[in-house]
């Protein structure tokens, strides 16, 4: 854990060898004064029985109990001051300062961070000796007969100087390494640590004077001590769950804000910066892999943070597939870009999930502290709309630009337009028509939503709907979508034979959805066979028992359920297998290989082949060219969409188009189209 950067390197040298003076001076100085007494009438039963006790209680990592901020409390200090309680502090001293050192060198710490363990201990307990002398303790306390006022007073004072003293030591190195004051290191959750040590040297006194009455008091004293020390793990557990993820064991969210305002609050302007980073198409993976190869990937992601963390710097999981650091003490800008770049190229190599290579793009935004952001919250805001240009861009990693870049806008606050946007129903749709092939007519149009920013502009689909699909918005939004077309269809054609929605995978999860909409449109009127919903065949695949079931509730219905961006996914075929649909829409990467020829045409035509043996109609989408259209139709396609037809446009330029439609191709009267077609060979 020891990352610092140069500076906080010396000063942590620094604040550790003033520990180790200190150490060493309070330890003669007790030294000196036990020489007087001698260890006449120490229980050296006891003693041994204590030592043991504590060594087995420090060594044993199973028996420690973690705190937020990272420290371990260990039941030994209660034997370590028992010890000194016996008479024989110099003993006791030199007994917990072996265990630490013996206990640190087994986990490999860092020399720096064993010196100073092994400092802190012996300065605690030394100065705790050294002041039940000047109390007249020196002959320990388990000599029989009764314990005097000031000796007993002695006792506390002494127990409550080592609590304090060893607090207050590792307080400052947690500050020094973090880069924060000790203040807000005490708040952060070091209290409920320190009680824990109180409660645990609050026994020790209880455990030397029972065993001068009776060894057997000692295992009822077992059961006390247990229980406390029972009691304070739990609370130190609790702690531990409220500011770690569960998952990754990283900070959570909140305990995050708190080390940013910390850090804000004690670093000056530019010294410290926030990166939000978010995995790239991690919902993907989900989806394709299943949650629990997701789950296991943020694990190692989280674990593979830690490890290459920059120096100072401090990991959390925000939610979801977000992380955030904290770095503390930048040495300087273009350092932090390196950094940052480092950073980012050390996370995207492939993650070992059950021997299989898995590889997940990750886009980091960076902002650095300045006047005007006094909150963490700013903060991470700044970052978070820097992440999701970097994201825009696909530029991995982006620093905060000038303040009110035209084209910036986080996703927090996209969001919140885009909420605003569907209460005020500011959505719009556009339609785009489709063409039979086989004879020019019109097949039907396809909504798409359109967003115009107020100040931002037309803000492109794929951006707010994939945001929207992360959240609940998706709900009211495809909802509201539904309306305004509906509310369209009054003033569509009626010899347009279908008018096809996009459906969101998100919202057939929700038991209600299909009810609701076919509630909006039988309000309407609107006949339900010319109305077609549009699933991605992303959704079909990570299809649960609930997504079928809304599918099965609008096909008995009569509505026409099309697979969208067929090929697209990694498991086209299954999709044909699992879900009774009445088209296929291919996606438009394939319409651009039909001028490819060869292997490429080949299997646009094997689909469109497949998809008839099967009895659906199909869509091909991205029909760019005239010379696509052509061949699409004599491939034997059904239907044809795309910018060399028509491109979306609104409802009164689609009633334009519509109208010149028709007289082009005085087309008679268009039926619908069977649902069941067989393979023309
Ligand atoms: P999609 O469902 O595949 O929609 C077709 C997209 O292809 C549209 O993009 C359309 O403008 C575009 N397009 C049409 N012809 C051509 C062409 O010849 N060449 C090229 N390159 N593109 C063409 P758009 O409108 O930007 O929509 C993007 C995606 O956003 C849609 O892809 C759909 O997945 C989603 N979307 C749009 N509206 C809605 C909606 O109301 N609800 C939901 N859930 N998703 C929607
Ligand atoms: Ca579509
Ligand atoms: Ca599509």
């Amino acid at each position: 854990m020891m990352r610092d950067s140069r500076q906080q390197q010396r000063r942590l040298r620094a604040y550790i060898g003033a520990v180790a003076i200190a150490a060493i001076a309070s330890f003669a100085t007790l030294a000196r004064l036990d020489s007087g007494g001698g260890y006449g009438d120490v229980h050296w039963t006891a003693f041994g029985l204590f030592a043991v006790l504590l060594f087995v209680s420090e060594s044993k990592p199973s028996l420690w109990m973690r705190t937020g901020e990272g420290r371990e409390v260990t039941p030994g200090w209660s034997f370590a001051y028992a010890l000194v309680l016996l008479g024989a502090p110099t003993a006791a001293v030199i007994v917990m300062v072996v265990t630490n050192l013996y206990v640190d060198v087994r986990h490999h710490k860092g020399t720096l961070k064993i010196v100073f363990n092994c400092a802190q201990v012996a300065t605690a307990l030394s100065t705790g000796g050294i002041i039940l002398h000047g109390f007249g303790v020196h002959g320990g306390i388990a000599d029989g007969g009764s314990i005097p006022t000031t000796a007993a007073i002695g006792i506390v004072v002494g127990g409550v100087a080592i609590f304090t003293i060893s607090g207050m030591l590792t307080a400052i190195v947690i500050g020094i390494h973090q880069n924060v004051a000790i203040g807000p290191v005490l708040r952060s959750g070091f209290g409920l640590s320190m009680t824990a040590d109180g409660a645990l040297l609050a026994l020790a006194p209880v455990f030397v004077i029972s065993f001068e009455y009776s060894i057997i008091m000692l295992p009822l004293l077992g059961v006390t001590s247990y229980l406390v020390y029972y009691a304070t793990r739990n609370a130190l557990r609790q702690q531990h769950e409220a500011t770690h993820d569960p998952l990754t064991m990283l900070l959570n969210r909140r305990a995050f804000d708190e080390r940013v305002e910390n850090a804000i609050d004690s670093a000056p302007t530019g010294s410290i910066a926030v990166m939000v980073m978010d995995l790239d198409r991690f919902k993907d993976i989900n989806d394709r892999l299943g949650h629990q190869v997701g789950d296991r990937l943020l694990v190692s992601f989280a674990q593979r943070l830690e490890r290459v963390l920059p120096p100072g710097g401090i990991a959390s999981r925000l939610g979801g597939d977000e992380f955030g650091v904290l770095v503390v003490g930048i040495p300087s800008q273009p350092r932090l870009e390196a950094q940052t770049e480092q950073l980012q190229t050390a996370l995207t190599a492939p993650h070992d999930i059950d021997g299989f290579p898995l590889t997940v793009a990750v886009s980091i935004g960076v902002a650095t502290n300045t006047d005007a952001e006094a909150t963490a919250e700013a903060l991470t805001a700044a970052a978070d709309i820097a992440m999701y240009r970097a994201k825009r861009r696909e530029s991995n990693v982006e620093f905060r630009g000038p303040e009110h870049e035209t084209d910036d806008y986080g996703r927090i606050g996209l969001l919140q337009d885009l909420s605003a946007a569907i209460e005020h129903q500011q959505i719009r749709a556009h339609y785009q028509p489709q063409i039979n092939l086989s004879d020019g007519s019109v097949a039907g149009v396809e909504a798409l939503m359109r967003w115009n920013h107020p100040t931002h502009g037309p803000i492109a689909p794929g951006e707010f709907i994939g945001l929207a699909e992360q959240t609940d918005l998706i709900g009211p939004m495809t909802e509201l979508m539904f309306k305004i077309v509906m509310r369209d269809c009054r003033r569509i054609a009626p010899d347009v034979p279908r008018i096809g929605i996009n459906v969101a995978p998100r919202s057939l999860l929700d038991r209600q959805f299909a009810t609701r909409i076919l509630g909006i449109v039988h309000d309407v009127g609107f006949p339900a066979d010319r109305l077609e919903i549009e699933i991605t065949e992303r959704a079909i695949v990570s299809g649960s028992e609930r997504t079928t079931n809304a599918l099965d509730q609008f096909r008995d219905a009569g509505v026409t359920v099309s697979i969208d961006d067929f090929g697209t996914g990694y498991s086209s075929f299954q999709v044909l297998r699992n879900i009774q649909a009445n088209r296929l829409k291919i996606d438009r990467q394939f319409s651009s290989w039909l001028d490819r020829g060869g292997a490429d045409e080949m299997i646009v035509t094997k689909i469109i082949e497949l998809a008839h043996g099967l009895g659906l109609e199909v869509v091909a989408e991205g029909v760019e060219s005239r010379a696509v259209r052509d061949r699409l139709a004599e491939l034997g396609c059904d239907i044809a969409q795309g910018y060399a037809l028509a491109r979306p446009m609104p409802i009164d330029a689609l009633n334009s188009w519509l109208e010149a439609h028709r007289v082009v191709t005085d087309a008679p009267r268009h039926l619908p189209t069977p649902r069941l077609r067989i393979a023309t060979p």
